[in-house]
């Protein structure tokens, strides 16, 4: 099993990340992927992008290097409302949208707290997929949120970094993974590259996935005609153009 496309990969518009969007780019075209989606950090974490960052991501050429360019954020989940941090404005121009609790603007506080914020941002039409939801930080009802993306159509991404920076995701992430695959959600494997030697390898999410036997056509980026196809029914974009 590989990706077609990384759809969680952060550059050094934060400090926290160390490559540029050209140096993404080629690693992403030597890994043979057919696209990438740029996802940095909204504006509310210390270190996130600007807001001229994302509504000028339009400048950005559709393809570098080969590779096809997803415009899109990863905003922060603000409070219990499901509030994030990028304008209506501004978030409908992008293609791609990941809706995260970070530590840094969401302060970890009581699992009823946290399934209320992932509970109002399942609501909110521009998000397009929970973020990191194996965050041993934030316990929340798991059963409760994925039982709902199908009706609110929600991806819930495997991310490979989890599996390595956060305390706990393993065991979390397969809990969720299964849940997923119990409820038949749609999910991404996704790298969270801070640096371009990590894009395309999601070697930790691919075993998890393999291990309990997620049926491959609800997992998105894993065939380019499935990937396609989401986003001409979300964006009316066709990524083959
Ligand atoms: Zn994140
Ligand atoms: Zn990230």
């Amino acid at each position: 099993m590989t990706v077609v496309a990384d759809l969680h990969t952060h550059t050094n518009v934060s400090c926290h990340a160390y490559s540029t969007l050209q140096e993404n780019c080629r690693a992403a075209a030597e890994r043979k992927l057919y696209a990438i989606a740029v996802t940095n950090h909204a504006p509310a974490m210390k270190d996130g992008a600007h807001i001229w960052h994302f509504s000028g991501m339009r400048n950005i050429p559709r393809r570098i290097d080969g590779v096809y360019l997803l415009r899109g954020a990863e905003v922060n989940i603000l409070n219990e409302n499901g509030d994030i941090d990028i304008d209506e404005v501004r978030i409908k121009y992008l293609d791609y949208v990941i809706a995260s609790l970070h530590e840094d603007v969401f302060k970890p506080t009581t699992s009823k707290a946290h399934t209320k914020a992932f509970e109002n941002v399942l609501k909110n039409p521009y998000v397009n997929t929970l973020g990191h939801l194996g965050n041993g930080a934030y316990p929340f009802d798991y059963e409760r949120i994925i039982s709902q993306c199908n009706k609110y159509n929600k991806i819930v991404e495997i991310n490979n970094h989890s599996f390595t920076v956060r305390e706990g995701s393993s065991k979390n992430c397969r809990e969720i993974a299964l849940l997923c695959k119990q409820y038949q959600v749609p999910i991404v494997l996704t790298t969270d590259a801070h640096i371009s030697f990590e894009i395309g390898i999601c070697d930790y999410s691919i075993a998890l996935v393999q291990e309990i036997g997620y049926p491959e056509e609800l997992i998105l980026n894993t065939d380019l005609n499935r990937l396609r196809d989401y986003f001409l029914k979300m964006k009316g974009l066709d990524i083959f153009l």
